[in-house]
């Protein structure tokens, strides 16, 4: 079993090195007690990185996916730096902090866009795909390209007018009963998930999400949204990209 430590709060979601133990080797890979890796789910995909014996040869973290209770982290390296491994060896680990950041700016201007199609024109987003610099969200229904003035307007003022990002895990009982709990509403929790972790935009957002998100609106820089396009069933598919650089990367 991996303690899912990039999941705890949202400065967790800050920490690029850590040490922990190794518990298995399946051919190819490590399992850790702890991992600050962030394995693909979600919608989010899997952190690239390093492992490594503290002084010793590195591996390179390729791929990490749960499997289970555990989360597997897939790694290459030289034979030597494989064969130095054993279980109960305690390795540091280094996230490839350009990548992971990019994928919480993502995120979070997933949910902030996400919440503002619902409160403006109430199109649940059914399913959101983050890759590369791009987020890709499929809603609920036709979108007009029209829109995307005043969402893009949203966004900016977001931005400038930053708002504070949280995380509170809360009892399912409470969750049900937040308004918000509704523009998710098509893809309903599983009944045995409580507490939920829900993720919360100031004033703004509040949404069960297990990714990794930026603390303040403040830190998503320029956002570019794409025209939307029609999809099947009436529904709707839109886009955005991250400028290259984001706001401030605070460091820790
Ligand atoms: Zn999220």
């Amino acid at each position: 079993m991996t303690e899912l430590a990039y999941l705890v709060d949202l400065p967790a979601a800050y920490v690029r090195e850590f040490r922990a133990r190794v518990t298995a080797l399946p051919p190819g890979a490590v399992v850790l007690d702890r991992t600050y890796f962030y394995p693909t789910g979600g919608g989010q995909p899997a952190d690239r990185g390093e492992l490594g014996l503290p002084d010793g040869p590195i591996l390179r973290v390729v791929d990490v996916n749960k499997s289970g209770p555990s989360v597997v982290h897939r790694v290459q390296g030289s034979p030597a730096a494989v064969r130095a491994l054993g279980v109960g060896a305690e390795l540091e680990g280094r996230i490839d902090w350009e990548r992971r950041h990019r994928h919480m700016r993502l995120h979070t201007a997933q949910h902030l866009l996400s919440a503002r199609i619902f409160s403006r024109f109430a199109l649940r987003t059914r399913k959101a795909e983050l890759s590369g610099h791009r987020a890709t969200l499929d809603l609920d229904g036709p979108l007009d390209a029209g829109t995307l003035p005043v969402l893009s307007a949203d966004l900016e003022e977001s931005v400038a007018h930053p708002r504070e990002v949280r995380v509170r895990f809360v009892a399912r009982a409470e969750w049900d009963r937040n308004p918000m709990s509704d523009r998710s509403g098509l893809v309903p929790l599983p009944r045995q998930v409580d507490p939920v972790r829900v993720v919360e935009i100031d004033a703004t957002d509040a949404c069960p999400c297990g990714g990794t998100h930026v603390r303040s609106t403040g830190e998503l820089g320029a956002v570019a949204l794409h025209p939307p396009v029609p999809i099947a069933g009436g529904a709707s598919r839109v886009s955005f990209s991250l400028a290259e650089a984001g706001g401030p990367t605070p460091s820790g």
